[in-house]
């Protein structure tokens, strides 16, 4: 039997995968004019939903982008889409663009924001780089300073990472990481990072205008319930390569450890058992439905 095409929802409808188009007018493609989340379902329950409805509301309030639709309606799309490709597992792309206008980009002649939920199962970071750690390169271009595109913002406008990246694929490296204009260390491409010291567990502060991540929240949690000391702190580049552990967390690469930074091996170049505990609580927590909306 001919597998189905997967369906993805456009403004209230379900479009077959290769047939999923938006206008070439949209300002999403025109100038990234739009917002964004990934989220990620689990055995039936989609993590940290609500979560990540509300960074989205965020995100579209601080661009004046107006959703027209209510949370509870965005919430029952993601769910719908999901019951609509019979995904209980699955990568969730949620996208709101600023809508179709002319060529030139005053969002004012957009007259209504295309709403985009496609459903799938890439997986990240998977196989090797989860059991022996990733390696990563500190990129040349600095993270968008909080007064320009912040990526505080999780809009559309993903140039800054994009450089990152291609810099560590120059590099032959798995990622990037991200340094704030003051030569300190921000996030990685599309993760943000934490460092173990001396048995206790930091991340840079939110004000290096990194993205502030669902997976963050989550795991400094379950760190201080495991009884760590977790603090935000000014992370230097040197103080990453004489870190004991370095990982990276967000929903699409979950927790993952970073063995190796510009050749310089970190700790015991393999993940730590600090990491380890932490992806052995996150992945009990992600399959729990109280932390969750279920998909039915
Ligand atoms: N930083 C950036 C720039 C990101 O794109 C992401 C992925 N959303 C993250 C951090 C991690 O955030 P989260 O844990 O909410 O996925």
């Amino acid at each position: 039997m001919e597998k189905r095409e997967p369906q993805v929802y456009i403004d209230g409808k379900f479009y077959s995968k290769s047939e999923a188009k938006i206008s070439v007018y949209d300002h999403g493609l025109l100038y990234g004019d739009g917002v964004f989340e990934g989220i990620r379902a689990y055995n039936g329950s989609v993590f940290k939903l609500r979560e990540h409805i509300d960074r989205l509301y965020e995100s579209a309030h601080t661009i004046m982008l107006r959703i027209d639709k209510s949370k509870e309606e965005i919430i029952k799309a993601v769910v719908d889409t999901l019951k609509k490709n019979n995904l209980r597992d699955s990568y969730i792309r949620l996208v709101v663009t600023r809508g179709c206008g002319d060529l030139g980009l005053d969002p004012r002649k957009c007259a209504r924001p295309t709403i985009i939920v496609i459903t799938d199962t890439i997986r990240l970071h998977d196989g090797d780089q989860k059991e022996k750690g990733m390696t990563a390169i500190i990129a040349w271009v600095r993270r968008d300073a909080i007064d320009a595109t912040s990526h505080e913002i999780k809009s559309l406008n993903y140039m800054n990472s994009v450089l990152a990246k291609i810099e560590a694929n120059n590099a032959g490296a798995d990622e990037a990481i991200s340094l704030e204009r003051s030569g300190y260390v921000c996030e990685g491409v599309a993760e943000n990072i934490f460092i173990v010291h001396d048995g206790q567990i930091f991340t840079p502060r939110s004000s290096t205008g990194a993205l502030p991540g669902i997976t963050a929240q989550v795991v400094m949690r379950i760190g201080a319930k495991l009884g760590y000391a977790v603090n935000y702190r000014n992370i230097s580049p040197h103080d990453l390569f004489r870190a004991n552990e370095v990982f990276f967390t967000g929903t699409a690469a979950e927790i993952v450890s970073v063995r190796e930074i510009n050749k310089r091996v970190i700790g015991g170049g393999k993940p730590g058992p600090v990491t380890k505990r932490l992806i052995e609580e996150y992945q009990k927590l992600v399959k729990d439905p109280k932390e969750g909306v279920p998909i039915k």
